[in-house]
């Protein structure tokens, strides 16, 4: 016997509908490319969302046909997001940072048909317009007035005189919900980048289940501010949730420096932040210069690399400003964990909450995890025995586009290439990257416990671990150090400060002095550049 409600398809053309109708007077606020900050409601993204669904159609681009973006966070990124997934189209979120090669191969690979990106990207158009055969328009998100008349792409259009000419009438098509809405390309580890696809299912489950109070917790009194950026898993999904909850967004645009970010902040009265560690690290430091504080940010939530127990404390303590901290991938949407505390921590002591709030988190509601050994057997939830982390959910890849790299899944589970403990309270702890953990005499050593213990060193900036080879431990951790501008750390200083507080045999042999470590297009940082950089390196006495 069937149920007897309604069959509505989960389709994202929905939520740009209920923003319109619930929250129409809702702002969405953008930094950008100019400089300035523009200020508009849910019902103009609504309505040129429509002049966005009328101008595809009028190119008669097909069901499933990619439009690409090379843009920052914005307003007019935001229309994309809703236009061309909601007319039945997918929307490619190209990420900048690649190298213009990189990004043409991925162009030819996801077959683009239209490419729209802003006009601080304008050279890497130039450089790689001519390799992309399948793109046939090129918008630039700009006024007409503002382009240029020698670009050399040919047909180049302004994205306002684009969508000008079209009427904001439009009904939404009502389609498949497992229809293919959205698609971001992962740099992997081996070989060629490969794509997740999302779906209108997908990517609805995903936002509501981020927007639970136990996620990330959206509500129509927040006002969020995705630092994340766009090309990046969607911002983690915070525009979906955001128009499903009624939230005022808000767009930094280019400007991802500390002092813009605060100054937004502060401005707009953010209320809930999303980013990478690195971009919190750079306003953590130019507060602490000015001696500024927040008086709206209420909760951040951190993730995409592990973040340093001494941003936690930092943003609680000093700034009271509560940190979730946040795991998951492109391949899974990104969302896969949150840590938010259960009523049993509530009473711990301040140094036994922060031991939970170190953790990636508890799986939400979607998302099954199970962590195993080398031959595949379960391993126990109990914070200490940590394998393999798989994962299985309806908004977590069964297949990558084109079906590249075969099937990922082993018997229904995504290996995500991450190593995890669990504890008895479901509370997940990455111990490191698979190729990122240093293999010493037979244990393995966390690289990301090696950098926590230098990051909470008040003249460290950034570090990074890597393991070297050793003839008789097989790898020893060292440690690559930024220091703070203005501080004169020393090898010895640094070493003797993990004395006590990891084991004798996880303290890093060396520590070397760098001026910067290599960050790649998303902030994370670039391991295998940074081996390469110390390619001639050698460890002491050998
Ligand atoms: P990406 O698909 O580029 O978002 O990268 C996903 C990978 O980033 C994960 O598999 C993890 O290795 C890493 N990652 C994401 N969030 C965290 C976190 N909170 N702590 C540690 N690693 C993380």
């Amino acid at each position: 016997m069937l149920g007897l409600m309604q069959d509505h398809p989960l389709l994202i053309s929905s939520l740009i509908e209920f923003a319109e109708r619930h929250h129409g007077e809702g702002e969405v606020v953008s930094r950008r490319v100019e400089g300035d900050l523009h200020r508009y409601t849910y019902k103009d993204v609504a309505r040129r969302a429509r002049q966005v669904a009328n101008a595809l159609d009028a190119l008669k681009l097909g069901f499933s046909d990619r439009v690409a973006t090379l843009a920052w966070n914005g307003y007019r990124h935001l229309e994309l997001y809703f236009g061309v997934s909601g007319s039945g189209r997918v929307l490619h979120t190209l990420n900048p940072r690649l190298h213009p090669e990189q990004i043409a191969w991925i162009v030819n690979h996801a077959e683009d048909s239209v490419l729209c990106f802003d006009m601080s990207f304008l050279p890497i158009i130039k450089a790689i317009h001519a390799h992309c055969p399948t793109v046939k328009h090129f918008v630039a998100l700009c006024d007409a007035d503002k382009l240029p008349a020698d670009s050399g792409i040919p047909g180049l259009q302004s994205y306002e005189s684009w969508i000008a000419a079209q009427s904001s009438e439009y009904q939404w098509p009502v389609f498949d919900e497992n229809s293919a809405s959205s698609m971001c390309y992962t740099s992997g580890t081996t070989g060629n980048p490969k794509a997740a696809l999302y779906s209108h299912r997908s990517t609805l489950l995903h936002a509501l289940a981020g927007a639970l109070p136990d996620a990330l917790s959206m509500s129509a009194r927040d006002s969020v501010l995705p630092v994340v950026p766009m090309f990046h898993v969607n911002a983690w999904g915070l525009p979906y949730s955001a128009a499903m909850t009624g939230a005022k967004l808000v767009f930094p645009g280019p400007a991802m420096d500390g002092k813009s970010i605060y100054e937004l902040i502060e401005g707009e009265k953010v209320s809930f932040a999303a980013g990478v560690p690195t971009v919190w690290q750079m306003m953590l430091g130019h507060m602490s210069a000015g001696k500024l504080r927040f008086s709206t940010l209420k909760r951040t939530v951190i993730g995409g690399s592990a973040c340093p127990p001494a941003m936690i404390t930092a943003f609680n303590d000093e700034y009271g400003v509560e940190v979730l901290h946040a795991w998951g991938m492109t391949e899974m949407s990104p969302l896969g964990t949150v840590c938010t505390l259960k009523n049993k921590h509530l009473p711990m002591s301040v140094e036994d909450k922060m031991k939970v709030r170190l953790k990636q988190g508890r799986g939400i509601f979607g998302v099954d995890m199970k962590i195993v050994d080398a031959e595949g057997h379960d391993l126990p939830w109990d914070g200490k025995a940590y394998g393999d982390l798989l994962v299985k959910g309806p908004w977590i890849i069964k297949a990558y586009f084109k079906g590249e790299g075969g099937s990922p899944l082993v018997d229904g589970w995504f290996p995500t290439g991450d190593v995890a403990t669990i504890d008895a309270d479901g509370y997940m702890q990455i111990t490191d990257r698979s190729k990122d953990v240093i293999k010493s005499g037979g244990e393995w050593i966390s690289s990301i416990d090696v950098e926590n213990v230098a990051m909470a060193h008040p003249a460290v900036a950034m570090a990074a671990c890597i393991g070297m080879k050793h003839p008789k431990w097989d790898e020893r951790p060292i440690v690559a150090v930024v220091r703070k501008p203005g501080t004169e750390l020393t090898r010895e200083e640094l070493l003797a400060f993990y004395e006590g507080k990891t084991a004798k045999w996880q303290i890093p042999d060396d520590v070397v002095f760098v001026d910067a470590i290599p960050l790649g297009g998303t902030g994370k940082m670039m391991k295998a550049k940074l081996r390469e950089m110390l390619k001639d390196y050698k460890l002491p006495g050998l």
